[in-house]
Formats: structure tokens, sequence, C-alpha cells
């Protein structure tokens, strides 16, 4: 049985996010998507409140588990017995990071893998940092985020 990974911040989890989860749930057995817990980041949700959200867009596919984590993604991936990690690519600016990631992570791993996903073309520009960009001044983030987590984050950045 093929488990992958797909790691990530999903501070919040936008529709480019649910592709990835959506079209990745598709070729493995088993997708868990792992929420990062320490986040340098400072995020604007917090962990239970990501998983939560998670949860509520991507629970309905019969093979994907949503489950928070912090320390080293390779250990996580240990923990699940995970195969592969699976991440997405937009563009060249995620291209450099992500070669650095993958290449880390095999040399302290050397099991394990990580495939990339070419994000679906409507939601290459899309980032959770810009859905919040545009929340912060009450613009409309309906064509980037689900309704349920559209609510979320109008909630969370009312006064
Ligand atoms: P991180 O902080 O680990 O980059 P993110 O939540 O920003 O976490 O992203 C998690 C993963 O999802 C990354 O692999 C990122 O490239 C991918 N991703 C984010 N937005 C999109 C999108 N619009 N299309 C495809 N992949 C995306």
């Amino acid at each position: 049985m093929a488990i992958a990974v797909y790691p990530g911040s999903f501070d919040p989890v936008t529709l480019g996010h649910q592709d990835i989860i959506e079209r990745s749930s598709k070729i493995m057995d088993k997708v868990i998507v792992g929420v990062l817990k320490n986040n340098s980041k400072s995020p604007l949700f917090s962990v239970e409140e990501r998983v939560n959200m998670l949860k509520s867009v991507a629970g309905h596919l019969p093979n994907v588990e949503i489950q928070a984590f912090d320390g080293l993604l390779v250990d996580f991936v240990h923990k699940c017995r995970g195969d592969v990690i699976v991440r997405g690519l937009r563009a060249i600016t995620d291209f450099e990071y992500e070669l650095q990631m993958s290449q880390t992570n095999r040399v302290i791993a050397p099991g394990v893998d990580t495939i990339f996903l070419t994000t679906n073309l409507k939601y290459s520009y899309l980032s959770s940092s810009i859905v919040k960009e545009i929340a912060m001044y009450h613009g409309d983030i309906s064509a980037f985020v689900h309704p349920v987590i559209a609510d979320k984050i109008t909630e969370k950045m009312s006064p």
C-alpha cells in the first residue's frame, strides 16, 4: 500500500491545497495531510483550527487523513509509515526551496522520496498569504477558498 504524506502550514487551506489533496488521493492508496505545528511564521490559525478546517473540506475523501505534527518532517513520515512526501509546485519560485528540502530530506532519510504535483493552472497564483492579505482589507476571497473556510477567515479577522 502506497502512503503519501502531504505536509504544509495550511494557514488557511486554499482551493490550491484542496486540488493537490484530491489529485494525490487518486494516485496514492492513502494520503496523510500533515499540518505543521511549530511554525516560525506565527500562523493566523492555531494548529487545531487548521486541522479542523482541513477536515471540513477534505474529510469526505475516504483515503485522506489529517494530522498535526511538529519536529522533523521525515520523522513524521516514518511514524506514518509513509512512502513518499507530496508537495505542490506553483512556479519557479517554489522550485528552488522545494528542491533544497527534498534533497535534504533524502540525505537525512534516504528511503524517503518527494513527488511533486504541478499546480492546477487556475490556482497557480494562489497562496494562503495572498488570501490573508485580501481578507485583511475586506476583499472578496470566495474564488480562493471553500465557503466554510471563507467564513472562518472573516470570523477570525473581525474585531
Ligand atoms: P509551506 O509553509 O510548507 O510551504 P503551505 O501551506 O504554504 O506550506 O503549502 C503546502 C504545500 O502546498 C506546498 O508544497 C506548496 O507548494 C503547495 N501549494 C500551496 N498553494 C498551492 C497552489 N495554489 N497550487 C499548488 N500547490 C500549492
